[in-house]
């Protein structure tokens, strides 16, 4: 496999989170209700993700894991309205070129699956294989051919806690879907389908946050705005628990972060941050999500009118709430 590929697939796969990462997204475009996540060793020995999704076609398996090959894009103007998370074709082709993985996969109207290994990029011929509708995709010895890659990885531990965190925010956008995460052979988590967001923001972080959830919600041309806000009275140290979802993918916003912290003015003790689980839903070409190579930040067309809206809703629910 070529340097250049190697150096372009640490561009989209920095850690074993990443993996995940692309893989959740994946399972999630192709319309799954149950996910699996298993890794060992924090995933730097062994990642494998099962869903019950669409699947993918023997024919269409070589071009998967084939460098800007994407079945979610059919034109350039496309790039303007993705409703979906993947449009790039970049997170397959990089995961297989820096591990040995193996992909089994079967669409519905076919009565066998397909498995297809791939080791540092190099393909063996597909085989059929016996297993249900879906995907498993399991990747092993992730960088074991990108050793600088590999000198950066943290402990088992540490890489864990980011596999952890990048489940969270899939399975926060996500709650009608069933997920489970298994980390060497014990449950980290196991989580029912819910339509219920509160119910699923509860099955991680307990009672405590869930029984201090302010809901907000407003629309204003074509942007809405719904979720949670955590009571004042409940603050951190950080900015981690601030969950906001566009389109119902995680992203980083500062303007927004900034929106925020302004809302909770002279209500929290100097150092504390507020908490949230905020949901923003607006037509795809109101925003570009191709900016970031992990497509955690975006440009809003409208990024003033959205950063008044998120400050004004939150402050009108906070004069009507008895805080
Ligand atoms: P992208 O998501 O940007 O299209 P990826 O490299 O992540 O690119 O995936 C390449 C293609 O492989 C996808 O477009 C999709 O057709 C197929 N694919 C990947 N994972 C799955 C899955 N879990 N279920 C069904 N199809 C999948
Ligand atoms: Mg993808």
């Amino acid at each position: 496999e070529s340097v250049i590929n190697k150096i372009a697939a640490g561009e989209v796969i920095e850690r074993p989170a990443s993996v995940v990462k692309e893989l959740l997204e994946n399972s999630i475009d192709a319309g799954a209700t149950q996910i699996e996540v298993t890794i060992e060793q924090g995933g730097i020995e062994m990642i494998r993700i099962t869903d019950n999704g669409g699947g993918i076609a023997k024919e269409d398996m070589p071009l998967a894991v084939t460098s800007h090959a994407t079945s979610k894009i059919t034109d350039a103007d496309d790039l303007f309205r993705v409703g979906t998370f993947g449009f790039r074709g970049e997170a397959l082709a990089s995961i297989t070129t820096i591990s040995q993985a193996m992909i089994r996969s079967r669409t519905a109207d076919s009565d066998c699956g397909y498995e297809l290994l791939i080791n540092g990029g190099q393909a063996e011929p597909i085989e059929p294989c016996g297993c249900p509708v879906g995907t498993t995709i399991e990747v092993r010895q992730l960088f074991y051919n990108t050793p600088v890659r590999q000198k950066f990885l943290k402990t088992p531990q540490t890489e864990k806690s980011h596999i952890a965190e990048a489940f969270a925010r899939v399975a926060l956008a996500n709650p009608q879907v069933q997920m489970t995460l298994m980390n060497n052979q014990s449950v980290v988590h196991q989580l029912a389908a819910t339509e219920s967001w509160r119910e699923r923001i509860s099955a991680f972080y307990g009672p405590e946050i869930a029984d201090n959830l302010i809901p907000v919600s407003s629309t204003e041309r074509e942007i809405s705005l719904n979720g949670f806000v955590v009571d004042p009275s409940i603050s951190r140290s950080n900015k981690r628990m601030q969950y906001l979802f566009l389109n119902r993918r995680y992203i980083r916003d500062h303007a927004l972060q900034h929106a925020l912290t302004e809302a909770y003015r002279g209500l929290l003790m100097v150092g504390r941050y507020p908490l949230c689980f905020l949901r923003l839903d607006m037509p795809p070409n109101m925003v570009d999500v191709n900016v970031h190579p992990a497509k955690l930040e975006v440009r809003f067309q409208n990024g003033g009118q959205i950063y008044k809206q998120l400050l004004a809703t939150i402050r009108e629910q906070f004069l009507s709430t008895d805080l």
